[in-house]
């Protein structure tokens, strides 16, 4: 029995789905007031009978699904020299055969170091008092605790970073991820396990620190943010910065252009969402960064001079 409606009284006048969309008919037609996103999601867990195995492969499934589908127009934008005016790293190519060979990595990856977490993910979400029922949240609960997802996971992103850059972390840990100096969108999560288990954390884990001391957050709000998560870092990777991307409109965020060039020169540009951390902590990246740093060092100890004279 699932428990994705509050009133289990109907769950249980609820006749056996024989397959998902017998189950969309059967719920649309019992609780007429769900929108569709809603039924769909109460159809599904209605379809599996079984909560666990619907949570677990609804996450296995949006993450595999909004990874490879996102990276995909990436491969193809690649394939087109149009596009080529846009690439930040233009004079370098990545060869099918490396992109194979990155694939191939992920593979494991997302079937041995992230499928236990994901498929174990519900019955701690039970514990923790992460909601599964509809009707859904209101839009400005699930948008505000996206964007404090957002910020918070870019602040712990930021300083593991920078730790990850840091003598026996980037020869035993890191070194993996910078494997590729011009990167591209399927790139974005290949990395050492350990690497990739931190990243989780910045992802599941903090949600899961929320919840924790709030008891409010429902898994639809997490689905999403894992979604827009993995948007972030697969654009992030891919190497092209356009007149319409994002952080021409939303200054603050980071974009293609910010983690390209900690790709290109290993240093500065540590965060994954927004600028201000390496704004304010003075790690801004590139050779224009580089030389306004060193202006301002330059400036700084001429005026201490002057003092000591
Ligand atoms: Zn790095
Ligand atoms: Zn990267």
């Amino acid at each position: 029995m699932s428990l994705v409606f509050e009133n289990a009284t109907l769950v249980d006048s609820l006749p056996k789905a024989t397959s998902f969309f017998d189950a969309v008919s059967t719920v649309s037609q019992s609780s007429s007031s769900l929108s569709l996103l809603e039924t769909y999601w109460a159809a599904w867990y209605h379809y599996m009978q079984n909560d666990v195995l619907a949570t677990g492969l609804l996450f296995f499934l949006v993450h595999e699904v909004t990874y490879f589908g996102r990276s995909l127009p990436w491969y193809i934008i690649e394939k087109i020299p149009y596009f080529n005016k846009w690439k930040l790293q233009a004079e370098k190519t990545v060869s099918d055969k490396e992109q194979w060979e990155c694939l191939k990595n992920l593979f494991i990856s997302h079937f041995l170091v992230e499928a236990i977490p994901l498929w174990s993910f519900h019955p701690l979400a039970q514990k923790l008092g992460i909601s599964i029922t509809v009707p859904f949240p209101s839009w400005k609960t699930t948008v505000w605790q996206i964007c404090l997802f957002f910020v918070l996971e870019d602040f712990q992103h930021y300083w593991t970073h920078r730790l990850m850059h840091y003598g026996p972390f980037y020869k035993y840990i890191h070194k993996q991820h910078h494997r590729y100096a011009a990167p591209f969108g399927v790139a974005a999560e290949y990395a050492h396990p350990i690497e990739t288990m931190s990243l989780g954390f910045g992802t599941l884990g903090i949600p899961i620190i929320y919840v924790y001391y709030t008891r409010n957050l429902h898994l639809y709000t997490l689905s999403c943010w894992i979604i827009l998560r993995l948007f972030q870092a697969v654009d992030a990777h891919s190497g092209y910065d356009f007149p319409w991307s994002l952080h021409h409109f939303l200054p603050f965020w980071s974009g293609a252009d910010h983690h390209d060039m900690h790709h290109q020169y290993f240093v500065g540009n540590y965060a994954s969402s927004f600028r201000w951390w390496d704004y304010f902590m003075d790690t801004e990246g590139g050779p224009e960064a580089k030389h306004a740093r060193e202006e301002r060092m330059k400036l700084k100890a001429e005026k201490l001079a002057k003092k000591t004279k």
